[in-house]
């Protein structure tokens, strides 16, 4: 595959970036273990999958490359990645080039051989990249999670746990991080807890996933999450747990619990499903619609639009089908093609929504350009009027804590009130879950979590201008990574 071609985007909604693995298996195959959470886990991340074992030799084995985890690994490839224990990590980033080399996990011995995968955004990475070049620290790509590992590997403090002990307050931003030495699996998440990071049992075993279906694919179970400022270390011995850093604000990202995550993982003892759904019926009571039919944006849109015609009485229908394979195309349409845009995506049925008034429930909108053309589709359709509801409030700014979604300047909210919204994709009417309907629907308060991007309230001590995620390839020419 030539590594510059990039898939057809899914959506133009927020994206996830990352999903991360670790097992300490011995006897289990470890590696084939990684690769189904991994296929669990692909929503996280779609450019690149890699998988990093270890096997009683100490010889830590790493294989990554871009692409889908399916195509990226074969029986063969697997059977190379022998061992007892592995880490594994799925992808998504808009960057251009050197996808490959920002491909993870990331593997270093800059004095300790390890091997790492990281989910999140660290936002004073550029200040930590150029200390660590000044020390004559080479890079080889251009993501934050190889200066984590840079830190880790040149790191006195033995073993592995004393050097994330001795690492972690020096970090700034978002990072649910697996670290894989010839002895253990360690795993650490940001003392905001910014990120998902769930821990399981496997047998006598441990491991540990960005969400917890990961761990029904390999007949593990669930235990708990990995606490924020937490440690946990799978080794020959079990499982050992250490609170690094204290938690002073505790800040789960809520888009987790909006979009991000599988509808069948479990956050803060949910299962994702039921709290759409809830977001759905509070959706109705906030803004009833006047309409006949409830359909919704699949797949994502699906839970709410049930709790949306769960709680007004309206029917559902499947209005709008979805080409679930999609986003698996590295084939670009040619222009003839192009013209029918969305229905590579979507696909409207007339005989559903032809006559009659439609309310339309979807999770998000961030630039607003698939939105716009699914309305015109519908109306193409027959649709005689289409009401818009979303299960989130509008986003307004950018994250900066693993998460792309576009600039301030390009989100369709950005300095426009619901109604100019509304005029802009052609809806009829338009309303947003509030913001306090969010919280009732995920069950726990506002206090513990990061809503940014609707509210502007960066809630690690940030402007919210921290590094982005390009910092690193915004450096001048000769400072940045090659
Ligand atoms: S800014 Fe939004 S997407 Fe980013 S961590 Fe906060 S809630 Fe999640």
């Amino acid at each position: 595959m030539n590594h510059t071609e990039r898939p057809m985007p899914d959506r133009d909604g927020p994206r996830d970036e990352c999903g991360v693995f670790g097992v300490y298996a011995p006897g289990r195959d470890p590696a084939r273990l990684a690769y189904f959470a991994l296929y669990a886990l692909q929503h996280r991340g779609q450019e690149s999958a890699g998988i990093a074992s270890c096997d009683e030799g100490g010889h830590i084995t790493t294989l990554r490359e871009t692409g889908l985890v399916s195509q990226v690994f074969d029986e063969q490839k697997l059977h190379a990645l022998d061992g007892d224990m592995a880490i594994g990590h799925v992808r998504y980033s808009t960057t251009g080039g050197g996808s490959w080399e920002n491909s993870q996990p990331v593997w270093r011995d800059d004095g300790r051989e390890l091997a790492l995968a990281h989910n999140g955004n660290l936002t004073n990475a550029v200040e930590l990249y150029n200390e660590l070049r000044d020390r004559g620290i080479e890079f080889r790509g251009t993501s934050d999670s190889e200066i984590i590992a840079a830190l880790l590997s040149i790191e006195e403090a033995r073993p592995i746990e004393n050097a994330v002990a001795a690492v972690m307050p020096r970090l700034r931003g978002a990072y649910s991080t697996v670290v894989m030495t010839k002895r253990a699996v360690v795993a650490f998440r940001d003392p905001h807890g910014v990120r998902p990071l769930s821990l399981g049992k496997l047998g006598g075993r441990f491991c540990v996933a960005s969400e917890s279906c990961a761990f029904d694919i390999i007949g593990a179970e669930l235990m708990r999450e990995v606490g924020p400022g937490e440690l946990v270390a799978l080794t020959e011995d079990g499982l050992e747990t250490r609170q690094i850093m204290p938690t002073d604000r505790p800040a789960h990202c809520v888009f987790e619990h909006i979009y991000f995550s599988r509808p069948d993982s479990r956050l803060e003892g949910r299962v994702l499903q039921e709290v759409r759904g809830r977001m759905g019926e509070i959706l109705a009571r906030e803004a009833p619609a006047d309409a006949d039919l409830v359909i919704s944006v699949p797949d994502s849109g699906n839970p709410a639009a049930n709790g949306y015609a769960r709680a007004s009485g309206l029917a559902k229908d499947d209005g709008l089908i979805k080409n679930r394979y999609v986003a698996r195309t590295f084939i670009q349409p040619g222009q003839e093609l192009r013209k029918h845009g969305l229905r590579m995506k979507f696909n409207p049925l007339p005989e559903i929504v032809s006559g009659k008034r439609v309310v339309v429930v979807d999770d998000s909108i961030v630039r607003g350009n698939t939105t716009r053309q699914i309305i015109g589709m519908l109306r193409d359709a027959g649709a005689e009027e289409v009401h818009l509801r979303i299960s989130a409030p509008p986003i307004r700014n950018p994250c900066h804590y693993g998460v792309d979604m576009s600039s301030r300047e390009e989100m369709i909210a950005h300095d426009r009130t619901v109604d100019e919204i509304a005029a802009e994709l052609g809806a009829d009417s338009l309303a947003y879950l509030s913001l306090d309907g969010v919280y009732e629907a995920v069950g726990t308060p506002r206090k513990v979590h990061c809503d940014a991007c609707f509210t502007g309230d960066y809630p690690l001590g940030d402007d919210g201008e921290g590094n982005g995620k390009f910092a690193l390839e915004e450096l001048p020419v000769g400072q940045g990574a090659r």
